[in-house]
């Protein structure tokens, strides 16, 4: 895992920042409600709990990831910015 990934974001070719999803395991419910929106970012395990591999949101799928975040009932779900990781590390 690259260093811009393990803070949340990575560059695009373009230079910009995408956002990467990730999962609270704690807050989840595992009723894997993301996986159903968003079926090729999110797998289940064997228990029904929800796994993302980290790697950065393509532009294509940000759209309906934003709207799977926003269905999670337990806010367990999210976008990571760049910027939230600085404020984190300062
Ligand atoms: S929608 Fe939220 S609570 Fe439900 S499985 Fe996904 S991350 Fe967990």
């Amino acid at each position: 895992m690259s260093p811009a990934t393990r803070a949340g974001a990575a560059a695009s070719p373009g230079g910009r920042r995408r956002p990467v999803l990730r999962v609270d395991p704690i807050a989840c419910d595992g009723r894997g409600i993301c996986a159903e929106l968003l079926p090729e970012l999110v797998t289940l395990d064997d228990w029904g709990f929800p796994v993302v591999d980290g790697r950065p949101v393509p532009r294509e799928l940000a759209r309906l990831a934003r709207r799977a975040v926003a269905a999670c009932p337990t806010l367990a779900l999210r976008l990571e910015h760049e910027h939230e990781h600085e404020h984190e590390l300062s």
